[in-house]
């Protein structure tokens, strides 16, 4: 058995703005989509804590939030800026030479061989200490014996601090918890399962296996081992990927030519990397970051590998028209996946 370890930044966006400019801590700070001067007519992308005692909440727009406090102190997203601390949290999870899987721009899962939960424990200080110390961020950590399970704890432990729930008390701390809370079930599982009367993770783990299956197909069987406290869902260490693929910012733009002739370049240069890797593609992927930094990604699996460039960009492009529905996007990008070495390789 191995442990997980998830590292999830607190109020990240409003906490990488107090590192830089200490004296905001002791006010309600927002960070949010528009510039200052037209700032009511944007959205709150992350607040710290003293604004949440008013009620501001991520999501809302600032127009509610400054009904709700006045006199909180504004800040237009600096999304290069919090991408450079992300790199540098990112730096110093991997400075400890452990599999990790960088989940989000501020979530991280490392994975820690072996059960001995007092030195897993010792590294989740050891890894809050230099995030707190040489960032000046905080961030919880969260302790258990799977992916899933480290995510739930981490949650339940929000804001700086680290939590751990060792795999005889899986039960109980699940028991009264929303389906929602666990990773990966959104709010259209979560309304099938309420459906069917489920609504706290004890529920689900009272619901037999075959409904599961016959209504989430695998997902359902994982999301049943979830429930009785059997997930060993791990890390999929960034170094072992399966797949290449390349992203890129180009501005707030639905412009589909605009798109069009990112995508173009993006592919062009991943299939430099798979030519190069004399490798065939079974699946390609498309993603998208909207100007809420919320991310969607989507992928489709062909029907036989293939090298083709038209094919890769063709189908990508598919995929990000499916996601975009009027909605301006900040970030795009592709992915091959599902690659194995091309056949009729010349041998020497
Ligand atoms: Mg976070």
């Amino acid at each position: 058995m191995g442990l997980i370890l998830l590292v999830d930044m607190d109020y990240f966006f409003a906490a990488c703005e107090e590192s830089r400019h200490p004296e905001l801590k002791s006010k309600p700070l927002v960070v949010g989509t528009a510039p200052v001067e037209s700032k009511e007519h944007g959205v709150v992308q992350t607040c710290n804590y003293i604004a949440r005692e008013f009620g501001i909440r991520s999501a809302i727009s600032v127009a509610n939030a400054l009904k709700l406090n006045p006199n909180l102190v504004y800040v237009h997203s600096d999304e290069s800026f919090y991408e450079q601390m992300s790199i540098k949290v990112m730096s110093i999870v991997r400075s400890y030479g452990l599999r990790m899987e960088a989940l989000s721009i501020d979530e991280v899962a490392i994975e820690y061989n072996g059960d001995d939960y007092e030195s897993a424990m010792e590294l989740a200080k050891s890894i809050k200490e230099r995030i707190n110390g040489e960032l000046k961020l905080p961030c919880t950590i969260g302790i258990s014996t799977s992916k899933v399970y480290a995510k739930m704890v981490c949650d339940a432990n929000k804001p700086d601090r680290i939590g751990m729930v060792k795999k005889d008390e899986l039960l109980q701390f699940m028991h009264e918890k929303d389906v929602g809370t666990i990773l990966g079930v959104g709010p259209k599982t979560r309304q099938r399962l309420e459906q069917i009367g489920v609504k706290t993770i004890y529920d689900l783990s009272r619901v037999d296996a075959t409904t599961l299956l016959e209504m989430f197909g695998k997902f359902g069987g994982e999301l049943r081992l979830i429930a009785l406290g059997e997930d060993t869902s791990g890390v999929l260490d960034e170094s072992e990927a399966i797949s290449i693929g390349r992203e890129r910012t180009i501005g707030d733009t639905s412009d589909i030519s605009t798109i069009g002739k990112a995508i173009m370049e993006l592919t062009d240069e991943t299939f430099v990397e798979l030519k190069k890797k004399n490798l065939r593609f079974g699946a390609v992927g498309a993603k998208v970051r909207y100007q809420d930094f919320s991310v969607r990604t989507r992928i489709k699996k062909l029907s036989k590998p293939s090298d083709s460039k038209e094919l890769a960009y063709n189908t990508c492009m598919s995929l990000i028209e499916s996601m975009l529905s009027g909605r301006k996007v900040r970030k795009v990008g592709i992915r091959l996946a599902g690659l194995e070495h091309s056949k009729g390789q010349k041998r020497l």
